[in-house]
């Protein structure tokens, strides 16, 4: 179930972070080279290689990829990501 954000989930939403909890895996492949998982508290559709600061986007027709973590969300910047 999907909920807008409000300040009291907010704060619950901050919670299950400091709780380690809801925490999904992101698969960051960059074109400067950098290849790693990045864990957040939420799915994101950008962000920023920690290598070289670019952005990488979500490929949501690509899905979820195995990792040695689990499950990951794939964020790329190596090719056009259709948003
Ligand atoms: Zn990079």
């Amino acid at each position: 179930m999907i909920q807008q954000p409000t300040a009291a989930s907010k704060v619950n939403e901050q919670l299950a972070e400091a709780y380690n909890q809801h925490k999904i895996l992101i698969q960051v492949e960059c074109k400067c080279g950098a290849s790693y998982i990045e864990e957040s508290a939420y799915k994101r559709n950008k962000w920023g290689c920690k290598e070289c600061g670019e952005i990488v986007f979500l490929d949501s027709k690509k899905g979820m990829v195995d990792t040695v973590k689990g499950k990951a969300w794939y964020m790329t910047n190596r090719y056009f990501v259709e948003r």
